[in-house]
């Protein structure tokens, strides 16, 4: 395996009002994988991930993306290096279609050109081509006219991975992508994230352990804020301790 590493977390520690909730957690993910933080309820999952996307400042440790230590910086920043966080807000605006919260997103990538420049008739058609190419790569292209708010649960999720890879991301983090999603749509969505991860890295929190399993190249197990395993998922699902962990925490 290649040791090209383009997120790596050092030492990294949160603690609450003298509650450690993340304790010391070196996790490397690797360029290209699709990486996945699991383990049962309280692990630490959701208070790592927002340290990692910048939600949460350590109280220890650090973190580095492409060699850089972002550590310190906003999200908004790291976003633009191409860091982005999926599924964060209702990033979707309800009363616009689909086509034009891409429209939308794409523009916002790239806020600092002047407003004059957004009024030319060419820019906004070819704004509207690169929003149906978008569309087209979440499977939504027969939903651009629709209404967002008309949108089923899974697809305005869809919509929302799409107004996501407007931002280019280089490395994509997903948080608990499948919650709430009917069989269905979390087979849509698997597929659509698999995708979506094609020349990109994924770092994922998710509870649906067959998705991880399909989805999942290495997989870091977490319990009481602290790596209890990692590995490919046959590894880490043989385990015993992680099997220990994970026993009396149904739906963990
Ligand atoms: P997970 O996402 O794996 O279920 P969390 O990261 O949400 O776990 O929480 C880990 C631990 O930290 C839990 O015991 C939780 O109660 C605690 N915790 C999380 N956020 C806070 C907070 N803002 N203040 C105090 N304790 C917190
Ligand atoms: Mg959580």
């Amino acid at each position: 395996m290649s040791d090209d590493i383009v997120l790596k977390a050092t030492g990294l520690t949160k603690d609450f009002k003298g509650f450690r909730a993340v304790d010391a957690v070196n996790l490397n993910v690797q360029r290209g994988s699709v990486h996945a933080l699991i383990g049962p309820n309280g692990a630490g999952k959701s208070t790592c991930f927002n340290l990692l996307t910048k939600f949460l400042t350590p109280s220890a440790g650090t973190i580095t993306y492409d060699g850089r230590d972002i550590t310190r910086l906003k999200p908004e920043v790291i976003a633009r290096m191409g860091l982005v966080r999926s599924f964060q807000i209702s990033a979707v605006f309800g009363s616009m279609t689909a086509l034009e919260n891409v429209r939308i997103a794409l523009q916002r990538r790239r806020h600092g050109d002047s407003w004059d420049f957004w009024r030319s008739q060419k820019v906004l058609a070819r704004l509207e081509d690169e929003a149906m190419d978008l569309l087209d790569q979440v499977g939504m292209t027969g939903f651009a006219r629709e209404q967002a708010s008309d949108l089923s649960y899974g697809r305005k999720r869809a919509l929302e991975i799409a107004t996501t890879l407007a931002l280019d991301p280089k490395v994509l983090l997903l948080d608990e992508p499948m919650a709430g999603m009917t069989q269905e749509d979390v087979a849509r969505i698997t597929t659509l994230i698999a995708r979506v991860a094609v020349g990109r890295t994924v770092l994922m929190v998710e509870h649906n352990l067959s998705v991880v399993a399909t989805l999942c190249d290495r997989i870091t197990v977490l319990a009481r804020g602290a790596i209890l395993a990692e590995g490919s998922y046959d590894e880490v699902s043989k385990d015993p301790q992680v099997i220990n962990a994970y026993i009396g925490v149904p739906n963990g």
